[in-house]
C-alpha cells in the first residue's frame, strides 16, 4: 500500500504526535472532544523528511495526496478554493513534534487572488476586511514563501499612513488597503520578477514547501541544539480553514494559558486582541488586553472558553497554552499544547496537579524540565540593593531572574559583545526569532512591545534569560543606538539592570546574589529522589564549592581536582616551583609546601562532605596551564628558586609541548616523579585519619583516583608508590583507615583494556572530557573554532563535549563496564566529565549501569531529577 503522506484531523489523535507533530495532533484530538475547531488536514513530519530526502522536492505521490485532501476539505467546509460563491480560505501552519514557538513559518489567507477577493468584499459587506486579508496575504507570502523582506511592505505601510496623516492601521480605510494590495503586488513583481500567484493551489504547494524549508532555517536549528530536538524528526503541515479575526468588533484572537505560566497560579491568564489576525498577538506589534476582559467585551463567548480551557486542561492533565480566534462572536479553536512555563511555574504545577488528584508523584516527576531548574538557582538582586534603588520604570515580568549590563539595541552587537567578555541586556523594541542568538547571549532583555505571550517573552523564558517586556515608556531611537526612559538617555554601553520578577528597571549596575531555592522544589527532589537509582555526585575541589553541592543534593565528591586547588594567587607559587624545579631536592622542597596546604583543604573537604564518599583525583595538570608566562610571575619564580631570569627561562622552554592535552599531565607525571604521588597520597590519608578521630560515627573511606591511565602497568607502578606510602602513614598513625585506589577511564585504549587495569582498579570513574577528546580526535580547547561548522553542515546536531556521544564515546563506555565488572563484579562505576549534568547524558548513563554521575554544583539538582525520569522512563 501506498505511503499515507496526509491526514484529516477527523483521522489522527494525540497519540499521532511523532507523525502529525504537537500542532497537527492536538487539533485531531480537540476535534474528537468535539471542539470547535476550523477543519483541516495534517501533512505528516515524514512527507517533509521524504522533502528532503528527494532534494527538496514534494514528489508527486504526496502533492496528489495534497491535493486529494483539498478536495475532502472543500466537501468538509462546503467552500471552494477560488470559488466566487463560497471561497476557502486557509492558513498553513508548522508544527513539529516537540512545540518550537516562532521558529518556523506561518501563511495566513492563502487562496487570495483579485477576483476573490471582490467576492469577499461583497459577501461580507466589509470590503476593508476582504483587502486587509489580501494585503496580509501579499505581505505574509512574499516575507515566507519568497523571502522578499517585510520591510518594504511596512515602509509602504507607512508611506500610506504618512500621506492620509494617520497613525494606526485601523485607521486605513478599505480604498487605502485595496491601494496598498495592489503596490504590494508591484513590489513583489519588482523584486521577483513574476507577477503574484494567482492559483489558490500554487499558492498552496509553494507554502507547503516554505514551512517545509523553514525546517533548516538558521534559527531552528539554533533553537533545536539548544532543547536536544534531533534535525531527522521533521516538521508537519497544518492547513486548517481561516477563522477571521480581523471581521471588526465582534472579531479578535487572543492567547490564553489555564493557569499563570509565570508563578504556577490556577487562574486563567491570557491576552487577546479585537479586530486582529494571530500574528498581531504574538509579534507584539499591539498591546492586547487581559483575557477577563473578553468577559465585559463577549460574556458568552467567555464563559464557552472557560468551559473549554476545564476540559482541555482535565483532559491533557497539564497547563494548556492555547490560541483562539472569534469570527463574528463564534468561538474557534487554533491550537493546544501544554504549556511552556518558568521553573517556578513549573514545579507549583506538578505538585498542584498532584494536590488536585489529577496525576500522580512519577507523572509529576517526569514532567519536568531538568534543564529548566537552571532559572531556580540562578541570580536575585541583593534584597538591601534593591530596597534602596528606585525603579525608573516598570513593564511586564516577563521572565524571571536578575540581569545587569550594558545595553546593546541589535542581536549581532550582543553576540559580539558577549563574546568579548561583556554582559550586555538586549533593548528591541520587539524581538523576532532572527535574534535568538543574541538573545542567547544576553544577560537579559528589554523590549519596548508586546505581552506576556510575544516572541520575547516566550523564548525568553524558555531560555530561563530574564526578561522584561511591553516597556512602552521607552522612546526608543534603534536606528541610533539610543532610548529614552524617565527623562533620561540611554546610549549603547550604559550600564542597566533589570528584575524579570516584578518587571522594574534599574539605571546603572546591581549586585546580585546566588538563589535559594525552597517550596515546590523540595518536594519534587524528595519525589525525584525516590525513584532514582543513580547516585548523584559533584565536582568540586573548594570546600565552598562541595558544601553549595551537599545543599543542592550532592551525595559525595566524585571529582575533586586537585591541581584546581592551586588556582588561588598565593597558592600557584609553589605550586609552579614544583613544575619548574630541575633538581629532585628542589621538586621535593616545593613538595614540602605544598603538603600542608594540600592536606588542609583534604580535611575540609572530609569535613564538608560529612562522611559522605569522596574521590580525590591526583594531580593532572595541562601543564600550559600552569607554566608562568608574564615576566612579573617569572621574576618570582626565580628569586624563590634561587636562580636567574634566563635560567627559568631555559626551563620554561624545556618544558615546551606542542599538544600540551596529551602531553606531560595525569598518571605520566607520577611516572617521572613518584614523589608528587607520595605527597598527595600522604595528604589524603593524614587528612582521612584526623577528620575520622573526630568523627567517630563518620566512614572516611578516601577514594584516590589516578589519572590518564592508559595501561595496566603504569597503573601498578603508580598504585604501588600509592600503597606503600599510605601503608606507612596508617601504620604510623595506628590507624585502620580504609581506602580505595581507582583510575579515571578516559583514553580509549583504558576501555579496550578495562578487563587488566580493574584487577588493580578498585574503581573506575569515567572522565568523559578526555575521552571524547580522544575518541574524537579533538582538541578539548580548539574544537570550538570549527564545531560551528560542524553544526551548520549537519555532520554534527550537537556539541559532544557537552552531550555524550552515546554512539561512539558510549560505546567505549558500555565495554569498559562489561570488561571492567568480568574481572571485578562488584567495583563502582561513575563519571565525571562535563556530560555527568546533562540529561540525555544521564538517561545513557542510568541505562548503562553506571552506579553514580558526577557534576558541578549547580547541576546536582538537574542530575538528579533526570536520574529519576531515566528510572521512571525505563
Ligand atoms: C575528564 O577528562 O572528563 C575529566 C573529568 O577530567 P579533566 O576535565 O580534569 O581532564
Ligand atoms: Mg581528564
Amino acid at each position: 500500500m501506498a505511503n499515507k503522506w496526509v491526514y484529516l484531523f477527523t483521522e489522527g489523535n494525540a497519540g499521532m504526535r511523532n507523525l502529525l507533530g504537537g500542532k497537527g495532533a492536538n487539533l485531531a484530538e480537540m476535534t474528537n472532544l468535539g471542539l470547535p475547531v476550523p477543519q483541516g488536514f495534517t501533512i505528516t513530519t515524514e512527507a517533509c523528511t521524504q522533502y528532503y530526502e528527494d532534494g527538496e522536492k514534494i514528489n508527486d505521490e504526496i502533492m496528489s495526496q495534497i491535493m486529494a485532501h483539498i478536495t475532502k476539505m472543500e466537501e468538509i467546509t462546503g467552500k471552494k478554493f477560488g470559488d466566487k460563491e463560497n471561497p476557502l480560505l486557509v492558513s498553513v501552519r508548522s508544527g513539529s513534534r516537540a512545540s518550537m514557538p516562532g521558529m518556523m513559518d506561518t501563511i495566513l489567507n492563502l487562496g487570495l487572488n483579485e477576483e476573490v477577493v471582490e467576492v469577499l468584499a461583497a459577501k461580507s459587506g466589509n470590503p476593508r476586511w476582504a483587502y486587509d486579508c489580501y494585503r496580509r496575504f501579499i505581505q505574509m507570502f512574499s516575507d515566507v514563501v519568497m523571502e522578499v523582506g517585510k520591510k518594504f511592505f511596512e515602509e509602504l505601510i507607512d508611506e500610506m499612513k504618512a500621506e492620509k496623516g494617520i497613525t494606526q492601521d485601523v485607521d486605513l480605510t478599505a480604498d487605502d488597503l485595496k491601494e496598498l494590495a495592489n503596490q504590494f503586488k508591484a513590489e513583489y513583481k519588482a523584486k521577483i520578477g513574476s507577477d503574484f500567484p494567482s492559483d489558490p493551489k500554487d499558492q498552496l504547494m509553494a507554502a507547503v514547501k516554505a514551512v517545509f524549508r523553514s525546517w533548516d532555517n538558521p534559527r531552528a536549528n539554533v533553537y533545536r541544539r539548544d532543547n536536544d530536538i534531533p534535525y531527522s524528526w521533521g516538521t508537519a503541515v497544518n492547513v486548517q480553514m481561516m477563522a477571521f479575526g480581523n471581521m471588526g468588533d465582534t472579531s479578535g484572537t487572543g492567547v490564553a494559558f489555564t493557569r499563570d505560566p509565570g508563578n504556577g497560579e490556577k487562574h486563567l491568564m491570557g491576552e487577546f486582541l479585537i479586530n486582529a489576525q494571530g500574528e498581531d498577538v504574538v509579534a507584539g506589534v499591539r498591546t492586547p488586553q487581559k483575557i477577563d476582559q473578553l468577559n465585559e467585551v463577549m460574556p458568552e463567548v467567555y464563559s464557552q472558553f472557560l468551559d473549554i480551557c476545564a476540559k482541555l486542561e482535565g483532559h491533557y492533565k497539564d497547563m494548556q497554552d492555547m490560541e483562539f480566534t472569534i469570527e463574528d462572536k463564534k468561538l474557534y479553536m487554533l491550537q493546544t499544547r501544554n504549556g511552556k512555563r518558568t521553573a517556578h511555574a513549573a514545579l507549583k504545577i506538578a505538585c498542584d496537579l498532584v494536590d488536585e488528584g489529577m496525576i500522580s508523584e512519577e507523572k509529576a516527576v517526569t514532567m519536568i524540565d531538568p534543564r529548566n531548574l537552571d532559572t531556580l538557582l540562578h541570580p536575585q538582586f541583593d534584597t538591601a540593593a534593591l530596597k534602596a534603588a528606585k525603579p525608573i520604570a516598570k513593564a511586564l515580568a516577563a521572565s524571571p531572574g536578575a540581569a545587569c549590563g550594558k545595553v546593546v539595541f541589535t542581536a549581532q552587537d550582543a553576540k559580539a559583545w558577549h563574546e568579548k567578555g561583556e554582559k550586555v541586556i538586549l533593548v528591541r523594541l520587539e524581538t523576532s526569532p532572527e535574534d535568538i542568538e543574541g538573545m542567547k547571549a544576553a544577560q537579559g532583555i528589554l523590549t519596548v512591545r508586546g505581552g506576556m505571550t510575544s516572541h520575547a517573552a516566550v523564548v525568553a523564558r524558555g531560555m530561563g534569560t530574564c526578561c522584561v517586556s511591553g516597556c512602552s515608556e521607552i522612546a526608543m531611537n534603534e536606528a541610533n543606538k539610543k532610548f529614552v526612559l524617565d527623562g533620561k538617555e540611554f546610549h549603547e554601553g550604559d550600564w542597566i539592570s533589570l528584575d524579570g520578577s516584578t518587571g522594574k528597571i534599574y539605571t546603572g549596575k546591581m549586585p546580585t546574589v546566588d538563589a535559594t531555592i525552597a517550596g515546590e522544589f523540595g518536594r519534587i527532589m524528595g519525589w525525584a529522589d525516590k525513584y532514582r537509582r543513580l547516585k548523584v555526585r559533584t565536582n568540586a575541589d573548594t570546600p565552598a564549592d562541595a558544601k553549595k553541592a551537599r545543599e543542592l543534593g550532592a551525595e559525595g565528591i566524585g571529582l575533586c581536582r586537585t591541581e584546581h586547588m592551586f588556582f588561588e594567587s598565593g597558592r600557584i607559587d609553589a605550586f609552579r616551583e614544583m613544575i619548574c624545579a630541575d633538581t629532585l631536592e628542589a621538586r621535593e622542597a616545593a613538595l614540602e609546601k605544598i603538603l600542608p596546604v594540600q592536606q588542609g583543604d583534604f580535611e575540609a573537604l572530609y569535613e564538608a562532605l560529612e562522611g559522605c564518599p569522596v574521590t580525590i583525583r591526583f594531580l593532572d595538570p595541562p601543564l600550559h596551564e600552569f607554566v608562568p608566562t608574564e615576566e612579573g610571575d617569572i621574576k618570582k619564580l626565580a628569586d624563590a628558586q634561587g636562580k636567574t631570569v634566563e635560567q627559568i627561562k631555559t626551563i620554561i622552554e624545556g618544558l615546551h609541548e606542542f599538544n600540551p592535552m596529551m602531553g606531560h599531565r595525569g598518571c605520566r607525571l607520577t611516572v617521572t616523579y613518584p614523589e608528587i604521588a607520595r605527597m598527595q597520597t600522604r595528604a589524603v590519608i593524614r587528612a582521612a585519619i584526623n577528620v575520622q578521630k573526630a568523627h567517630a560515627d563518620w566512614n572516611v573511606c578516601p577514594e584516590i583516583m589516578i589519572p590518564l591511565i592508559c595501561d595496566e602497568k603504569e597503573l601498578r607502578f603508580v598504585k604501588k608508590i600509592v600503597v606503600e606510602t599510605a601503608y606507612a602513614e596508617i601504620a604510623a598513625a595506628g590507624s585502620n583507615l580504609k581506602y580505595e585506589v581507582g583510575t579515571m577511564i578516559e583514553i580509549p585504549r583504558a576501555c579496550l583494556t578495562a578487563d587488566a587495569i580493574a584487577k588493580d582498579a578498585e574503581f573506575f570513574c569515567f572522565g568523559t572530557n578526555d575521552l571524547t577528546q580522544m575518541t574524537y580526535g579533538f582538541s578539548r580547547d580548539d574544537a570550538g573554532k570549527f564545531l560551528d561548522a560542524y553544526y551548520d553542515t549537519k555532520i554534527f546536531e550537537s556539541d559532544p563535549f557537552a552531550k555524550l556521544d552515546q554512539n561512539g564515546v558510549g560505546k567505549l563506555m558500555d565495554m569498559a563496564i562489561k570488561l571492567g565488572k568480568e574481572t571485578r563484579p562488584d567495583m563502582h562505576i561513575g563519571i565525571c566529565g562535563e556530560h555527568g549534568g546533562d540529561p540525555s547524558s544521564v538517561e545513557f548513563c542510568h541505562r548503562i549501569g553506571l552506579d553514580y554521575v558526577s557534576c558541578s554544583p549547580f547541576r546536582v539538582p538537574i542530575a538528579r531529577l533526570a536520574a529519576a525520569q531515566a528510572a521512571l522512563n525505563q
